[in-house]
């Protein structure tokens, strides 16, 4: 059975098809890719999947359950996490105060015996701290633990994101344009972390991305979506030689496949 199972979904912002009756299935253990120009729908299928837009039509499941009977908050707690197109951190907090943030779902002590410091709370308090520390180390953000985030370059928060995802110990990990904006090294370090976290933890990853060098180095299976409809679906070399892909992509020059390869 597959986890994430998107049937036939459609929704609409007035009379704009945003996502246009597409059906995709992921794998555990699968990293699949979302590509396609922009305003294709991609974005739009990862506020879908985090419950933020009701779909018109179509069903998604996850992980044995039937998501659309579920609320925005209560996703996170099923085991998605995800990362933002425009990088959403807290400004005026350290990059260990934002990752202990992704430990939330994972919170059992209430309010009151927070004010109580009991055992519970402090047992509790020393397993997130654990697992954070965890996630600083995998992702070498040592040097930044106690830095604030506004004062961080972007390259950096964009690592902070993908950890506070991480620190939630997903099952499926939603990842919004990865590497838009980052060095040619830093999308190495993005790649090699994106099959560590496919390889080691285990966690299934979506992943939409403009950088084909990247996309091809660690994705399994690519959609290609434009205006909201699936074009193609395939291996990265498939999708990519695909004649509606080639034609959707003509004259935008967004697409790159000059990115980094870890080949
Ligand atoms: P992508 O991520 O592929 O670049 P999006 O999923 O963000 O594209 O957007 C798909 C289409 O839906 C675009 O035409 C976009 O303008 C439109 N859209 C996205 N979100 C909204 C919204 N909240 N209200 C109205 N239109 C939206
Ligand atoms: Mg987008």
């Amino acid at each position: 059975m597959s986890l994430l199972e998107i049937e036939n979904a459609t929704l609409r912002f007035g009379g704009l098809v945003a996502v246009d009756n597409v059906s995709l299935q992921v794998n555990q253990g699968e990293v699949f890719a979302l590509v396609g120009p922009n305003g294709a729908g991609k974005s739009t299928v990862f506020n879908l999947i985090s419950r933020f837009y009701d779909p018109a039509e179509g069903s998604i499941r996850f992980d044995g359950k039937d998501l659309l009977k579920h609320t925005a908050d209560q996703v996170p707690g099923f085991g998605i996490a995800r990362t933002f197109q425009n990088i959403e951190l807290f400004e005026q907090a350290t990059v260990l105060q934002n990752l202990l943030v992704g430990r939330h779902r994972h919170c059992t002590t209430g309010l009151l015996s927070n004010i109580v410091f009991s055992p519970k709370t402090y047992r509790e308090e020393l397993r997130h701290r654990a697992a954070v520390e965890e996630v600083i180390d995998f992702l070498n953000l040592q040097a930044y633990r106690d830095k604030m985030i506004g004062g961080l370059p972007y390259g950096v928060r964009k690592v902070v994101e993908l950890g506070r995802a991480l620190a939630s110990e997903p099952k499926l990990l939603l990842l919004d344009e990865p590497a838009s904006g980052l060095s040619v090294e830093e999308t190495q370090d993005m790649a090699f972390w994106i099959e560590d976290i496919q390889t080691q933890m285990g966690i299934s990853v979506i992943m939409v991305e403009h950088d084909m060098g990247l996309v091809s180095s660690v994705s399994g299976r690519v959609m290609a979506l434009a205006d909201g409809k699936e074009l193609a679906t395939g291996t990265a070399a498939e999708v990519q030689s695909h004649p509606a892909v080639i034609e959707a992509y003509l004259g935008t020059g967004e697409i790159s496949k000059t990115g980094t390869s870890r080949a």
